[in-house]
């Protein structure tokens, strides 16, 4: 099948040209591990695990590398000054950045395991990688792209890379498009950034290493640059991140890494527009106000619903979110995998059609490998569900098909209702429900409350319908 991804760096939809024919590898840029992760961030990872499910339906073997920073992000970005975010977080907690590093990326790993991300086939570490990022910035300076700024630490000279910015469309060295006034006026150009910093003189760093410019820590750039090219050699396919990391980030991953491999080092970038508010601000670690996978759950929503919501929309476009947004996205998900239960029970569910099997297939990996279409290929989802020409067996094999494209358990939930639907109601639940029957009868609510609330204790709820009281077990 022709796959086709949009390119941020030839801002064109092209078609994918394996590196190496029938393999694929890619590089995600990970979470940084100072706070939770939040759903925005979930959305890029999201964008990571629909281009590999997307891959292996069409028989690509795939690579795909997943770091965590741990280290040497930051405050700002912008101009490599203020607090590492990790010391940062450490301090906030009261605690080690090892732990706080730790607790982080096992929240991360939850969140992902929730929305059924697949796992990446490696997900390194940026402290597992100090020596090869020590070896590429010693490369950097060996080729003459570094200065030194006392004190400060080892700089790349963003002026002796002309292909500087091509990402973004010749943001060049020295004149960043919208930098702010002020900045580390030591450096040569504005955009000329650490490669490794050096650890104060008054205070001791929790993470710090030698190097052979002295003690200190990796800039957050050179982190990717190194454990991609470690993991999946000097060149390779793809590489995916936010949209934020475009402009800096990934500039910089690109300038210090084509000076070694030579260019072009990546050959596709695909970036994740930001999810937002109602007012359009970007969702946002560092200001603290953000919403988690965790919060979404509490609040009694399945995370598949935020997997639908997030599939609705496409990559390239920012997403709103809203409680209502969310809400409908959880009604449209509750309502395929009632169709879903329907295709389970049939009766009379006949046998596997191949011909229409592969003309759904092909239909809905076609959409999906155009530039991830993935809201047109639920709509074809939809389209699949009402056709009454398809048979339920035929039906259930595609779900399966569906399920490993769009990770969203339509199967998986289905059986899960059907078999808390189908729950035989133990005697003493039952006789519990009739007492609150009778309670509610003669309008005894705080006795018909009381036995509600033992029957919701022993995992059971009651739901009044017109027919009666129904009793079904609890999720
Ligand atoms: P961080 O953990 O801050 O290093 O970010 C991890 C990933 O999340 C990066 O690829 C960011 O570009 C991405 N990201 C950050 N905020 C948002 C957002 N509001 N919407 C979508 N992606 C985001
Ligand atoms: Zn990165």
């Amino acid at each position: 099948m022709n796959i086709r991804l949009f390119n941020t760096m030839s801002r064109k939809i092209e078609d994918f040209q394996p590196l190496v024919p029938g393999k694929v590898g890619f590089y995600s840029c990970g979470p940084t591990v100072y706070h939770y992760t939040h759903i925005g961030n979930l959305r890029s990872f999201v964008l990571a695990d629909l281009l590999k499910r997307m891959f292996i339906e069409n028989g690509y073997e795939v690579f795909n590398v997943m770091n965590i920073t741990d280290v040497g992000h930051l405050t700002s970005d912008d101009d490599d000054s203020g607090e590492d975010k990790m010391e940062k977080g450490a301090a906030r907690e009261n605690k080690s950045v090892w732990d706080v590093a730790k607790f982080y990326t096992n929240e991360f790993l939850r969140d992902s395991a929730d929305l059924n991300l697949l796992e990446p086939s490696a997900r390194p570490r940026a402290t597992e990688y100090i020596q090869e990022q020590i070896n590429l910035v010693q490369q950097l300076v060996d080729l003459g792209y570094t200065y030194e700024i006392p004190g400060d630490g080892i700089y790349y000279d963003t002026s002796k890379f002309a292909a500087y910015g091509a990402l973004t469309g010749g943001a060049v060295a020295g004149n960043r498009a919208g930098a702010r006034v002020e900045f580390n006026e030591a450096k040569r150009n504005p955009t000329d950034f650490a490669l490794w910093k050096f650890s104060p003189t008054d205070k001791k760093r929790q993470m710090e290493w030698d190097s052979p410019w002295g003690v200190g820590f990796p800039g957050w750039h050179i982190e990717c640059s190194a454990m991609s090219m470690a993991l999946l050699g000097a060149h390779f396919d793809i590489h995916t991140g936010g949209v934020d990391l475009s402009r800096v980030h990934h500039a910089n991953e690109i300038a210090q890494s084509e000076p070694i491999t030579g260019a072009p080092w990546v050959r596709y970038w695909v970036h994740s527009e930001f999810l937002v508010d109602k007012s359009g601000e970007k969702m946002s670690k560092s200001s603290g106000e953000f919403l988690t996978l965790s919060v979404l759950k509490k609040r009694g929503y399945n995370p598949m619903a935020y997997r639908y919501m997030l599939l609705m929309g496409h990559y390239q476009s920012q997403l709103a979110f809203s409680w209502d947004g969310l809400d409908a996205a959880a009604n449209g998900y509750k309502n395929m995998v009632r169709r879903v239960i329907e295709i389970l029970n049939a009766t009379d569910a006949g046998t596997l059609n191949r011909e229409q099997f592969d003309i759904w297939h092909d239909k809905i990996l076609g959409l999906v490998s155009d530039n991830l279409k993935t809201a047109e290929a639920i709509v074809a989802v939809h389209e699949l569900l009402k056709d009454q020409s398809v048979n339920p067996a035929t039906k259930k094999a595609l779900f399966e098909f569906i399920d490993r494209l769009l990770g969203l358990r339509f199967i998986e939930e289905a059986e899960h209702v059907n078999n808390l639907e189908k729950a035989v109601v133990p005697a003493e639940i039952q006789a519990l429900a009739d007492a609150r029957t009778a309670a509610k009868a003669e309008r005894d609510w705080a006795k018909a409350d009381e036995l509600r609330a033992r029957i919701d204790a022993a995992g059971w709820s009651v739901i009044d319908t017109r027919d009666g009281a129904k009793i079904v077990k609890k999720a």
